[in-house]
């Protein structure tokens, strides 16, 4: 499987080939991705015959389009079953992809769909890329009205726990900035909290953009909701990720999302900037998207707007995350339990 294997040893995959064979797949795999091997044309007949049914390491199983076909999500099932889920957003002036970096997650957040269902495997490297590749693959068959056609940016927010999944994770990103050719600025890893990946993210070569989902500024209540902080409290976060500004110059950004009752008064608001501050970061808020497993829901909107103010009066900057999707079942994990809801 062409995208399993390391770029640098697509020529071990090709077998008796002149060199150049493997520097033509290699382009065609990571510079003009296309859906279907019989579309390279420069390669011999019994290359691409071979290729044809291993180019992707998944099938397509699912595809819901929304937001007049400018959000693609898409539900893709490894050679041994594992689900993959990946969100393609076109905006004006950008196309972010939202990749998964692990089948399920082992983290068991309480809002979560994928958190509910629990841990099925790690992501491959390949596994990971190829969910670009196959966005921009499909970018160039059917482009989104009035968006890049190529995807600009990308975001490890789907599936999985990334910097749980570190040297997977670590290899996907040298191949997207070193071979693919994405700026590590257009890049974003989504963590949870866990400290020593933050640590080792801020030793690597790239400056990516560093995302840190607090959803709670005191140790019990974010416990209740994010169990791993049993065992990273949020003072060693707010450490790792201000050691990661220190080092990397970005700023770092807070994810929250609204939980009714839960999570959403001005008192945690006010706690919540002080953590800002002392991280230099920036807030984003985003009201929960309801899962079945759950019966939390997300606060009315006056009250989104609410917590969002409280942050901006105590001088944090704070966005409103869209909701981009949320009738396709773009959250996290949400299109795996409809197509379980669906088959059981
Ligand atoms: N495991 C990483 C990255 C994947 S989750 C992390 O937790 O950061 C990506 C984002 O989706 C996180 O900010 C997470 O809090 C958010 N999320 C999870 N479930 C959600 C839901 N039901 N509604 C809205 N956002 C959700
Ligand atoms: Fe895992 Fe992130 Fe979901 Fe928590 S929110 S269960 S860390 S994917």
């Amino acid at each position: 499987m062409p995208y399993l294997t390391p770029p640098e040893e697509l020529g071990d995959l090709l077998g008796e080939q002149p060199r150049y064979r493997a520097d033509q797949l290699r382009a065609w795999l990571y510079q003009t991705p296309v859906l279907d091997a019989a579309e390279m044309k420069n390669l011999p007949n019994h290359i691409r015959q071979r290729i044809s049914t291993s180019l992707w390491p998944f099938k397509l199983e699912l595809e819901l389009k929304g937001d007049a076909d400018s959000t693609r999500k898409w539900l893709l099932r490894c050679h041994d079953g594992a689900p993959i889920e990946t969100v393609l957003m076109g905006y004006p002036k950008r196309t972010t992809l939202c990749v998964s970096s692990q089948a399920g997650c082992a983290m068991g957040c309480t809002f979560c769909a994928t958190g509910q269902f629990g841990f099925v495997r790690h992501l491959e490297a390949g596994e990971i890329v190829s969910q670009v590749a196959y966005a921009n693959a499909s970018l160039r068959a059917y482009p989104i009205d009035n968006s890049p056609k190529q995807v600009t940016h990308v975001v490890f927010m789907g599936m999985g726990e990334p910097l749980a999944n570190y040297k997977r994770v670590h290899e996907s990103l040298r191949r997207l900035i070193e071979v693919m050719g994405m700026s590590a600025r257009s890049i974003t890893i989504s963590t949870v909290g866990f400290v020593p990946g933050i640590y080792r993210l801020a030793s690597s070569p790239w400056k990516v953009n560093l995302a840190v989902s607090l959803h709670s500024s005191d140790d019990e209540s974010r416990s209740a909701i994010v169990p791993l902080n049993n065992r990273w409290d949020i003072n060693s976060v707010i450490e790792a990720s201000r050691h990661y500004f220190e080092v990397k110059g970005r700023r770092v950004s807070i994810e929250w999302v609204l939980i009714d009752g839960t999570n959403d008064s001005p008192s945690q608001a006010r706690k919540l900037a002080a953590i800002a501050s002392r991280m230099a970061a920036h807030v984003n808020v985003i009201a929960l998207n309801p899962t079945p497993l759950s019966s939390d829901r997300p606060p009315p909107t006056r009250v989104v707007w609410n917590f969002v103010n409280t942050l901006r009066d105590e001088g944090i900057t704070a966005t409103v995350r869209d909701t981009r999707g949320r009738n396709i079942d773009a959250a996290c994990g949400q299109l795996r339990v409809r197509t379980l809801n669906r088959t059981n």
